[in-house]
């Protein structure tokens, strides 16, 4: 697909972790950058600041390996995912917004911290989430195998509204278990990557 160059000769181009989808940083490239990070595998842009190419990493050993370019709707913005050695930031954050570039698991990273914040307030009297967790580790265990067994229960049966109540039951307190372990999907994460050869 042909790139839609400004007057400048120049495109901006978005760089985003390939796994994680984090944001990591926005740089420019002109038509020879984007030839030279096809040839290498490794981005290089037009530096507007320098006036040259720009190698990503060249000083500081920390290149993005490219993985994947797309353009946008009408051509004059690129999408490149990377592989990130190191920091992205010159500053040494891995974003450019001062970011960590951790993977985020949308929804499920919103009731992980619902979940911290009602285990730190305590508040038993409010909370499902806090009574559960005053009862201690055990009830906790036992309520996930109740919610696996109901989960395998109406797996074998055809009602899929109750499948899904009972799925969703299990992920939630599956949650729970990994907080009251002192781990979060981001663990699980790790070890099934860790298996993905
Ligand atoms: P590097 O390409 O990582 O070896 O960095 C070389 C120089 O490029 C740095 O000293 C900064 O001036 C600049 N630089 C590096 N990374 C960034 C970035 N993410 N955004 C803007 N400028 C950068
Ligand atoms: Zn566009
Ligand atoms: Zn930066
Ligand atoms: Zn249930």
């Amino acid at each position: 697909m042909k790139i839609k160059y400004d007057k400048q000769g120049l495109a901006p181009v978005i760089i985003q972790d390939a796994t994680t989808k984090k944001v990591l940083m926005l740089g420019y490239m002109n038509e020879e950058a984007y030839n030279k990070t096809l040839e290498t595998k490794l981005v290089t842009f037009f530096s507007r600041s320098k006036q040259r190419l720009w190698t990503k990493g060249e000083e500081s050993g920390n290149f993005l390996n490219l993985i994947n370019i797309k353009n946008d709707c009408d051509n004059d913005t690129l999408l490149i995912q990377v592989n990130p050695v190191g920091p992205t930031c010159h500053k040494g954050t891995d974003t450019c917004w001062g970011e960590e570039n951790q993977s985020n698991f949308g929804f499920f990273s919103t009731l992980e911290q619902v979940i911290a914040e009602r285990v730190a307030n305590k508040d038993t009297n409010k909370s499902y989430v806090a009574s559960l967790f005053e009862k201690g580790i055990n009830k906790i265990a036992q309520k996930v195998g109740e919610e696996a067994v109901e989960t395998v229960i109406e797996a074998l049966d055809d009602n899929d509204e109750l499948f899904l109540y009972e799925a969703s039951d299990l992920m939630f307190h599956y949650l729970m278990l990994l907080k009251a372990k002192g781990f979060t999907l981001k663990d699980i994460e790790k070890e099934l990557k860790g298996r993905h050869k």
